[in-house]
């Protein structure tokens, strides 16, 4: 199905020309750049960094085309995914009219992002199993309805989404899909990238934050139909992404095989730990998981949780979301980490 971009842009974006930046209005080769008033002297630390930044990426953009196997002109990168879930938002839907549909319980970002722009988040709860509830979905969509985020593997449930669901939604639903595919590393499932192909409404988010190991450069992907990029990245400012961070991502691509390691053992581990947690008394479920921590359900999460604290060690409560009432989302540490925290149970339980 090809969907109109055009009358699901906010009429605003669709007519906004572009900030031009001055590194993005020269063309050719230069040598002296008296355009953007930076300073040419230099900068007073170890490296350089007086100039801006290329404010569209093309080089990372490049490394990451060339192992997704995609285009260029289907990725815009942003300082961090938070910043694309904001940018979405803002270009579909009009503050105090439009709404998006989340499906709790999952990553708090999206319904944020909607409220600080004044858009309605209609939330559909996950079904028991934690998979998307088709029906219910279909019922709340209305006209205005612009965009539904779907993650998978789930934040903080751990669980991939069924692919005849995501399918079945792509063929009912008019506005934009956007998957957060944030945890895909971790697993051993495919992407939904090779969608992208057929539908032109769908946005694949993925991040350089977690498997990468690079939460703290803020590197951000949106894979999408190239009409959607260039309204992304017309909404960007321009220069988003700094040129340290595009560097240090460039650099950290060439080195997927520490990262592949690193993944197995983060499964290895989540394994490992999965079986120990499950002979405590205290734990009534340890939900699988594709991602690279577990959801926990336990007597009192709260009561674990200041216990574990006054260990030194920290874990995210999620009580507060639907479903997961004195559930802890424990990430997967090092080998030696975890084992502290198996011992810090230990001490729980007598
Ligand atoms: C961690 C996380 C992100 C945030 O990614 P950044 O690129 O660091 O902004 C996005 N989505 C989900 C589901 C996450 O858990």
């Amino acid at each position: 199905m090809k969907i109109d971009l055009n009358t699901l842009v906010r009429k605003n974006i669709r007519e906004l020309k572009a900030y031009s930046s001055a590194r993005s209005e020269y063309r050719g080769a230069a040598d002296i750049f008296l355009d953007a008033n930076e300073n040419a002297f230099g900068s007073p630390i170890e490296h350089n960094y007086n100039r801006y930044p290329d404010p569209l990426q093309i080089e990372l953009k490049k490394a990451l085309a060339a192992k997704q196997k995609v285009s260029p002109s289907q990725i815009s990168i942003g300082n961090g995914s938070d910043e694309i879930i904001d940018h979405i938002i803002r270009i579909f839907c009009v503050p105090g009219q439009d709404n998006i549909i989340t499906l709790p319980p999952t990553f708090r970002m999206y319904g944020v992002a909607a409220a600080i722009n004044e858009v309605v988040n209609q939330e559909v709860y996950l079904t028991a199993d934690f998979q998307a509830d088709i029906a219910a979905i279909e019922k709340v969509i209305t006209p205005l309805t612009k965009a539904i985020f779907l993650c998978s593997p789930n934040n903080p449930t751990g669980n991939l989404l069924r692919r005849k669901d995501v399918e079945q939604l792509l063929d009912m639903f008019n506005g934009i899909l956007v998957i957060d595919e944030a945890y895909i590393d971790f697993t051993t499932e495919k992407s939904f990238l090779d969608l992208l192909s057929e539908h032109n409404n769908l946005i694949i988010l993925q991040t350089l934050s977690k498997a990468w190991g690079l939460a703290g450069l803020r590197i951000g992907i949106a894979y999408a139909d190239a009409a959607i990029i260039n309204i992304l990245n017309k909404v960007k400012m321009p220069y988003n992404v700094s040129d340290v961070a595009q560097e240090l991502a460039q650099r950290a691509l060439l080195h997927g095989n520490v990262v592949d390691q690193w993944i197995q053992q983060i499964r290895d581990q989540r394994s490992i730990l999965s079986d120990l947690l499950k002979k405590f008394s205290f734990v009534n479920k340890v939900f699988d998981s594709d991602a690279n921590f577990l959801l926990v359900r336990v007597d009192d999460a709260a009561a674990l949780y200041q216990f574990l604290l006054s260990e030194k060690i920290v874990v995210r409560n999620q009580s507060s979301q639907p479903l997961l009432e004195n559930c802890l989302r424990i990430t997967i540490g090092t080998p030696e980490e975890n084992k502290l925290l198996i011992n810090a149970l230990k001490k729980y339980a007598v």
